[in-house]
């Protein structure tokens, strides 16, 4: 990434459906230095009239469920359509261990070489806002950029899940063909924000399970109470390996988007600007800590307190209390 990188070049070739200039701005919105991201603001800022216009699908499954088979199986039948299509990841894995569920294999070979796909891996390092609000950004980059499908996919473990709902239209979630006991162990709170589920392996001698997995799931979710009372969450098959099932699955997301409409009225705009508001929040949050950390007075008593509390020798809410009365000084 060179240093001073004219925002409004970039801006035009990313609009012109530059690759290479998508990837930049990505690096730009990405980078933590502040003067890069300064650059990454004015270049969101000029972009934001050319967002919006894609739909947007949240896709999440246990590692080894099939994400990357369907993803590029899923994607390779939009670009049959005529349809541009980009992937981007979260993978909260890489932030603790460096080590990612994701990105270690490699992935979506065929999607990937494909120049209507754009497959992006997840962003590295920081908390899980931080990754959250840069693959957020990353998406109205490609948005700006042409693309007609934004997926974001994340592994179904820890609290990215919620973050990629909070962020898509539509969050699928994909099953493996297995019911009972196995059933009991999907996490109740990942089935509840789910917007269509997906059993996927429906194929060879795995057909007869992923049937009853749907008939099971469908049973189960008719005992939850809909978020939406305009839609039921459909509960599909589909093997990624031979494709089959693949194309009614984007028929029911097309039938979603027609139902709530995100042509100017309906749930998904109203969707959006809750996200929106949301994201608006977070952004705050997010800053306000920075700069709590960042306060001199604060960072020379934080260790201190933390260790005092640690010990019981004071408790959280006054040391939370001193802490704030010093970066309130400073
Ligand atoms: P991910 O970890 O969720 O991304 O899962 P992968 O896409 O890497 O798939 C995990 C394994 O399941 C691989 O060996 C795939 O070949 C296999 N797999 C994925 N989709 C299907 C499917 O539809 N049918 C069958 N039989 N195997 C599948």
């Amino acid at each position: 990434m060179p240093d001073a990188l004219p925002p409004t070049d970039l801006a035009d070739r990313l609009r012109r459906g530059e690759r290479r200039a998508l990837a930049q701005a990505i690096t730009l919105v990405e980078s933590t230095r502040a003067d890069h991201r300064a650059l990454a603001d004015d270049l969101l800022a000029s972009l934001l009239p050319d967002t919006g216009n894609a739909v947007r699908l949240g896709i999440t499954g246990v590692p080894g469920v099939g994400k990357s088979t369907f993803i590029e199986a899923f994607g390779l039948h939009l670009i049959a359509q005529g349809l541009k299509v980009a992937v981007l990841a979260i993978d909260p894995t890489s932030q603790r261990t460096g080590g990612s569920i994701l990105g270690d294999k490699t992935r979506m070979e065929l999607l990937s070489r494909d120049p209507r796909a754009f497959i992006r891996p997840s962003p590295a390092g920081g908390t899980l806002g931080g990754v959250a609000r840069r693959t957020r950004e990353a998406m109205l980059l490609v948005e700006a950029a042409g693309f007609d499908v934004v997926i974001v996919e994340t592994v179904g473990v820890g609290q990215s899940e919620t973050a990629v709902a909070d962020m898509v239209d539509l969050f699928l979630l994909l099953l493996p063909p297995a019911g009972g006991d196995e059933l009991q162990g999907i996490k109740k709170g990942i089935v509840e924000l789910a917007d269509m589920i997906v059993v996927n392996k429906a194929d060879g001698e795995l057909a007869t399970a992923a049937r009853h997995a749907e008939a099971e799931y469908r049973h189960a979710l008719s005992l939850l109470r809909p978020i939406n009372p305009l839609w039921r969450v459909p509960v599909l098959s589909c093997s990624a390996l031979t494709g089959r099932g693949i194309d009614a699955v984007w028929d029911q997301i097309s039938d979603y988007r027609h139902l709530l409409g995100a042509d100017g009225s309906g749930d998904i705009v109203r969707r959006r600007a809750e996200q929106a508001r949301a994201w608006m929040w977070s952004e705050i949050e997010e800053s306000l800590i920075d700069a709590f950390k960042a306060e001199p007075a604060v960072r020379g008593e934080l260790p201190g307190l933390e260790r005092a509390t640690a010990t019981a020798a004071i408790t959280p809410g006054a040391a939370a209390k001193r802490l704030l009365a010093l970066f309130r000084r400073g």
